[in-house]
């Protein structure tokens, strides 16, 4: 099972990439062009499931045996036998439940921990479409030669449908809540029984996110004002030259900035 998850996960990753969505709920980074053009790179996508450390044990694989500690403080006399007790018991871990003492397991993705996906695995992409010398296209990036072989109206088109993304929220269309880094809930200590208690999240209501302002929730940059998002601009006829079509100079053939 999870074997079978981990593979679909990586042969998405890796094989069925062109189609971006990295939308919390809608949002969509790409476009109907399923398949890029060659030389056409397109920028990483981010699961909505991943192996993830697991939430319960945070990662460490085993949970205190509370039980054992009330059981044992019931029947604790005299305080230095207490003291004692709540020592011995200090060590007395379990295999966590939820993840069986693996410490991660494959399960839904915070947004935050989306956003931090992608913004390590957009920079090594950037990194490498720079080395090698690419152009940006949109959000994606193209091969030298297939971006200066594309006339003004192709480059537009080809930027349109890898839209570039906002630049607060990433393309998530909204922002992770800091309070509870997007895990919908905060930990606070029980005084009474001194163990950890879970409490939704007052910030976000235990969403876990706020909605992006910046983008009105679309997760995309904005249209450019000057071409109106086209990214093509008629330059008009002098006596020498007829008028012609250029890439709009304020987002040069984005649409977007
Ligand atoms: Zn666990
Ligand atoms: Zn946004
Ligand atoms: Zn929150
Ligand atoms: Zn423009």
């Amino acid at each position: 099972m999870l074997l079978n998850r981990l593979f679909l996960f990586f042969f998405t990753l890796f094989c069925v990439a062109p189609i971006v969505c990295l939308g919390a709920e809608g949002a969509v980074l790409a476009s109907d062009v399923a398949t890029p053009p060659a030389g056409v790179y397109l920028p990483p996508t981010v699961p909505q499931e991943a192996e993830a450390i697991c939430l319960d044990c945070k990662g460490v694989g085993t949970v205190a045996s509370v039980f054992k500690r009330k059981d044992e403080r019931s029947v604790t006399k005299t305080r230095r036998a207490h003291q004692t007790q709540l020592a011995t018991v200090s060590e007395f871990k379990v295999p966590c439940k939820v993840c069986k003492g693996r410490k991660r397991y494959v399960r839904k993705l915070t947004l935050q921990e989306r956003v931090d996906w992608y913004r390590k695995q957009r920079g090594a992409y950037e990194t490498e479409q720079t080395m090698a010398q690419r152009h940006p296209v949109g959000a994606a990036y193209a091969e030298k030669s297939v971006a200066e072989g594309l006339s003004p109206e192709e480059f537009a088109k080809l930027a349109a449908s890898y839209p570039v993304v906002c630049k607060k929220c990433v393309g998530f269309a909204a922002i992770p809540c800091n309070r509870c880094e997007s895990f919908g809930f905060t930990e606070v200590l029980d005084e009474v029984t001194e163990e950890t208690v879970r409490e939704v999240c007052t910030t976000c209501d235990g969403r876990g996110e706020k909605r992006c302002k910046s983008c009105d929730e679309t997760g995309l940059a904005k249209l450019c004002k000057r071409c109106k998002g086209l990214g093509v601009m008629r330059k008009a006829a002098t006596k020498r030259k007829p008028a012609t079509i250029e890439r709009c100079p304020s987002c040069d053939g984005m649409c977007r900035r």
